[in-house]
Order: C-alpha cells, then sequence, then structure tokens
C-alpha cells in the first residue's frame, strides 16, 4: 500500500533524528530541565500530512483519546505523559534542545527558557546544536512525494494538519 511505503521513508528519517537527539541530549544533560513528566513544550501543534498519517497508523483504540479542554492542548497528553510517546512527531521530539534555523542567510538558536539557564550563547557552536534544516528540507520533501503518489487525500503541499485531527485521518 502506497500509503506504508512512504510512512517507512519518515521512520527512517525519524530514526536518524533520533540518533542525532540522542547524541546531543548526552552532551547537553547537564544543562537540561526536561524531564519524563514535563508537558511545559505540548501542545496541538500544525504537522505534515506524513506525519499524521504515521501517527494515525500507530493507533488501536481511538476512543482513549477524549477531548481537551481548549484547542490549544494536546489530546495525546495523559496523565502529564505523551501517550504517543514512540511516535511523537518532529517537532516533539526535538523541543528543549539548542535548536538552529537558517532564516534569511542567518543562523538563528532556540532553546527552551527552562533548560541553559547558566550556560551562555556563546557557547553553541555547530557540534553541539540540532541543525534542523536538512531534516526538515527530507521531511517537506518526502511529504511532497507522499501527497502526490496519494492524490485521493486531497490535501495541498502546504496543509497542516492538527495534532489533534490524528485520530479521525483515517475513519
Ligand atoms: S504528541 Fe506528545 S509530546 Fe507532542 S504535544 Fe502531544 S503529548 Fe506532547
Amino acid at each position: 500500500m502506497i500509503i506504508k511505503e512512504f510512512i517507512s521513508h519518515y521512520i527512517s528519517l525519524r530514526n536518524r533524528l533520533d540518533l542525532d537527539i540522542k547524541r546531543l541530549e548526552n552532551m547537553h544533560s547537564s544543562h537540561m530541565q526536561c524531564s519524563k513528566a514535563c508537558y511545559h513544550c505540548c501542545m496541538n501543534f500544525g504537522i505534515l500530512p506524513i506525519e499524521a498519517f504515521a501517527i494515525a497508523q500507530t493507533f488501536s483504540n481511538k476512543t482513549a483519546f477524549t477531548k481537551t479542554e481548549t484547542n490549544e492542548q494536546c489530546i495525546f497528553l495523559i496523565h502529564n505523559l505523551c501517550s504517543i510517546y514512540e511516535h511523537r512527531p518532529f517537532i516533539c521530539r526535538t523541543q528543549g534542545l539548542p535548536i538552529v534555523y537558517e532564516v534569511d542567510n542567518q543562523y538563528q538558536l532556540s532553546v527552551c527558557e527552562r533548560n541553559f539557564t547558566s550556560q551562555p550563547d556563546s557557547l553553541f557552536t555547530p557540534d553541539n546544536c540540532l541543525f534542523m534544516d536538512d531534516y526538515n528540507n527530507e521531511l517537506y520533501a518526502l511529504n511532497i512525494e507522499f501527497l502526490k503518489h496519494n492524490p485521493q487525500l486531497g490535501l495541498q503541499y502546504d496543509t497542516l494538519i492538527q495534532v489533534n485531527n490524528c485520530i479521525t485521518i483515517l475513519s
């Protein structure tokens, strides 16, 4: 099935990202407050269709998720824990790390306000930051191919799907 084929490419890319994340988490463990029950950065993110379908395919019991009080809350946060942790999207995986993006030919650094409180920005170097542009570019390209091969979905290349809508995507 063509959707499954693309999802397996997506998972390979996600596995590569996870290796990079692990390397950086080990490097920065003394400066990071991220812990199992921290949900400071959890919200109803907009994600690309390829990610939404990858998450949707993992559900065995869609009724386990109840509506949140506000549209901003993520439906998968249950008792302060991510109930789809292994399958969470890229944006959730990278939160908390020092992340670098290129904007208008300049690099911009993003870090969680709770982490690196005693480390000056000058100590961040290309070796100790996560460069997301390469991963994002690969993800966007994969998403475009996924949508090209699945026109029955009727989705545009720039469509974002709210994480909370993953539970209804395959129904
Ligand atoms: S998918 Fe998981 S990690 Fe991402 S916002 Fe929801 S609960 Fe948090």
